[in-house]
């Protein structure tokens, strides 16, 4: 597989750049899911006198966990008293935006755990993760610091105060404080940071350029048919017996005078021995077909956006609109062949930290990343795409203020929730 397109994996370039280990992951994770196409055209043996059918069956999912609420919790089961512990922190921040929305070469969630649990009191939000953060966070007593990028990311044999990551990772838990990472769970979900990067140049219709795709398990179907009930029973616990460890789904589709129809989903570990299981019943098997399940996509989840925008700008006025929405004084600017400061935009798509993989190929007026190479810039202005660039990290900061509200509203008052004063970019312009 081309790295190419292993890069159309998205995200956070750098880290994918810098951790290339994780290729091998992605690149087995690209080869199932190949795979996995490939089977929708399996067809079985021809000693088989069953039917075997294959289909796709796409059903799209609103990811009703995935909301952002405004409303203060008033009284969770663990914090009544007001005092709340991690797990329960973990919990709320699941809901915020789930890790499984993350990149699989990701490194997410918590990666640092204290032994002795204590009450959270104080959060710090940061971007990055650096000596200067994490004095603020020992200053200040904090209990949790969630850091966007994940300070851990590579495999570690050891711990040892030469590599300045192991040094935080070691005064992490010296200091007893639990680090967590969201990374591109926040990229993906609806309302995280890439909603609210393309939000800046005004509102819009706005799509996901990378669709994120449910995780789902159970991804084929069984469907048979039995003569009784009891023959339903027996069938079911012994296909039930196939896929040990998860939940049996199945459903009873009707029943008429040629038997009982039924459907069973299940994984792909399950498959082989729930189609010999059913095959050894007579009428299971010659009414038994296979479908293979779609995985759905999760509509507002992905990674980048792009948006169609309800008043187109001018360049130059998209130029203080970014200005003003990240906080910053000074951005970079490529014009696209032809444009001029006072050309429109009608279209922008925009993709938070190291874009390039995501933006590539999308035709819109305007590119807006943090970070892309010399000659990802040419490819796009040849193209008559303008390019403004941030640097890095300036294109995520300012989401954690925003996070930081959503946060604090559904903890009790005696949690701070806290942005870094000393989290920045490592670039600036002199
Ligand atoms: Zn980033």
């Amino acid at each position: 597989m081309r790295l190419q397109s292993l890069l159309m994996l998205k995200g956070c370039r750098n880290l994918f750049w810098r951790f290339l280990p994780f290729t091998a992951r992605v690149c087995a994770r690209r080869s199932l899911i190949t795979r996995s196409s490939a089977s929708l055209l399996y067809h079985p043996p021809s000693t088989h006198s069953q039917s075997f059918l294959t289909s796709r069956q796409t059903s799209v999912l609103q990811h009703s966990t995935v909301r952002f609420s405004f409303t203060r919790s008033l009284c969770h089961s663990g914090h009544c008293s007001g005092l709340m512990e991690l797990k329960e922190v973990l919990q709320v921040l699941e809901q915020l935006a789930p890790l499984s929305l993350a990149e699989s070469w990701d490194n997410v969630g918590l990666l640092v755990e204290p032994s002795k649990p204590r009450p959270t009191k104080t959060i710090l939000l940061t971007n990055d993760l650096t000596e200067a953060v994490m004095e603020e966070a020992e200053n200040m007593n904090c209990d949790l610091l969630i850091s966007y990028h994940p300070p851990l990311f590579r495999p570690v044999k050891r711990l040892v105060q030469k590599d300045w990551k192991q040094r935080l990772a070691i005064r992490a838990v010296e200091a007893g404080i639990a680090v967590f990472s969201p990374h591109t769970s926040w990229d993906s979900v609806k309302g995280g940071v890439n909603d609210w990067l393309v939000g800046g140049l005004g509102s819009g219709r706005v799509s996901v350029l990378n669709q994120a795709i449910a995780d789902a398990s159970h991804n084929h179907k069984l469907e048979f048919m039995v003569r009784s009930t009891e023959e339903l029973n027996s069938i079911l616990e012994e296909v039930k017996a196939c896929d040990s460890g998860t939940t049996l789904h199945y459903s009873v589709n009707r029943s008429d005078s040629c038997g009982i129809h039924v459907s069973v989903t299940c994984s792909d570990s399950a498959l082989t021995p729930s189609v010999q299981t059913l095959l050894k019943h007579t009428g299971t098997s010659q009414s038994l077909r296979i479908l293979k399940l779609e995985k759905p996509p999760l509509l507002g989840h992905g990674q980048g956006r792009f948006s169609v925008l309800d008043n187109p700008v001018t360049i130059a006025t998209a130029i203080q609109k970014i200005k003003s929405h990240l906080g910053l004084s000074h951005i970079r600017l490529a014009l696209g062949v032809g444009k001029t400061p006072e050309s429109s935009v009608w279209t922008v798509a925009v993709c938070a930290g190291s874009g390039a993989s995501v933006l590539n190929g999308v035709k819109a007026d305007l590119y807006l990343t943090g970070e892309m190479s010399h000659h990802e810039v040419l490819d796009a202005v040849a193209k008559g795409t303008s390019v403004i660039l941030t640097d890095h990290s300036n294109s995520e900061r300012g989401f954690l203020s925003v996070f930081r509200e959503r946060l604090a509203v559904r903890l009790p008052e005696t949690v701070t929730v806290v942005v870094s004063a000393h989290d920045r970019d490592p670039l600036e312009v002199v």
